[in-house]
């Protein structure tokens, strides 16, 4: 059934460019790399590669294949119990041409691989190594796995070089058994986010990325925020859920978005460019408001939400950002 309300105006995505993008898309041409922010159509792809106020220009790329071992109900990719192996030049020719990019901090994430011993653990550590040594000055964020809360894998990726580990709890905890995959759970992967804060050196952030949409109340959203935090993760993302087909989890509808999480996410994107530690604001009940609160108690390093915000939303220019304060 069709949906009876047309796309909110706030919906409707940026058009790319700038000089910096420009120079990033002609670049990429040459180098046959495969950025999720193109295959997956990223409507933040212009903002991102721009690299915005600090000129910090973002991608994501996906190592380890496009078949993942886990079947989440809100995700368009590819499934498989035995996947193809991967291709064991992938880190040396991803750092390569990662580095003669012109890029300033890049996401580097992956498929779910249980079907591997190390989960895909030593082909992100490598990747991370590789492409440190040949460009110290790299921000590198890698977008993990649970890796079945292995301590091991974790330890690997947090002690790679590494500038940020990522890792997605997805939903609020009540919801992890209707959207995520039997084998994920909201406990496993706080042990993911707390062991990596662990083992990485001081100075490493932890983040982690919420998709609102799903059915989740605003409690549920600063309990679970409230966890992350004492989990000691230093920063959140949240973006709408947006369906990819009718075989995937639906979304709460608009309607119900305009009545209930678009106010909590139009509140949470006015803390967008607010990088205190003071300012990161959550919904307040009062939905007819529109109200937060700032809660200086969470303090996150950053917070980024609005309806098109993923996990690695202009990581590169808030990281500095969030650096500079
Ligand atoms: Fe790429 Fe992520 Fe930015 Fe989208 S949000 S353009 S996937 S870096
Ligand atoms: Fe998609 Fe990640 Fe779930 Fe695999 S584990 S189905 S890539 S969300």
């Amino acid at each position: 059934k069709k949906n009876p309300l047309p796309k909110p105006k706030w919906m409707k995505e940026s058009i790319p460019g700038g000089q910096k993008y420009t120079q990033i898309k002609k670049k990429l041409r040459e180098l046959k790399l495969h950025t999720v922010c193109e295959e997956a159509k990223c409507p933040n792809l212009g903002e991102c590669w721009s690299g915005g106020e600090t000129g910090t220009a973002t991608a994501t790329i996906m190592i380890l294949g496009d078949t993942c071992t886990r079947g989440c109900r809100f995700c368009n990719v590819k499934t498989s119990k035995t996947p193809p192996p991967p291709d064991p030049n992938e880190p040396s020719n991803v750092a390569e041409a990662i580095a003669s990019w012109g890029l300033d901090y890049v996401v580097i994430t992956s498929v779910d691989r249980d079907d591997l011993p190390d989960q895909g653990s030593g082909h992100f550590a490598e990747t991370v190594q590789k492409l440190k040594t040949l460009k110290p000055s790299m921000l590198i964020e890698a977008l993990v796995p649970d890796f079945r809360g292995d301590s091991s894998c974790v330890e690997k990726v947090a002690t790679s070089g590494l500038d940020v580990l990522a890792h997605n709890i997805e939903t609020v905890e009540e919801l992890q058994r209707a959207v995520r995959d039997h084998r994920a759970n909201f406990k496993q992967s706080l042990d993911v986010l707390m062991m990596a804060k662990d083992y990485a050196p001081a100075g490493t952030l932890t983040k982690t990325s919420v998709m609102l949409g799903c059915g989740e109340t605003p409690d549920q959203v600063v309990r679970t925020m409230e966890k992350v935090r004492a989990a000691g993760v230093d920063v959140m993302t949240f973006g709408q859920y947006m369906r990819p087909s009718k075989r995937h989890m639906p979304s709460t509808t608009y309607k119900q978005m305009i009545f209930w999480p678009t106010s909590h996410i139009n509140l949470v994107t006015s803390t967008l460019g607010s990088f205190g530690r003071s300012q990161v604001l959550y919904l307040e009940t009062d939905q007819g408001s529109g109200k937060g609160t700032a809660v200086s108690s969470l303090g996150f390093r950053y917070v980024a939400s609005g309806p098109m915000v993923r996990s690695s939303y202009k990581a590169g220019e808030f990281y500095i950002k969030s650096m500079i304060e």
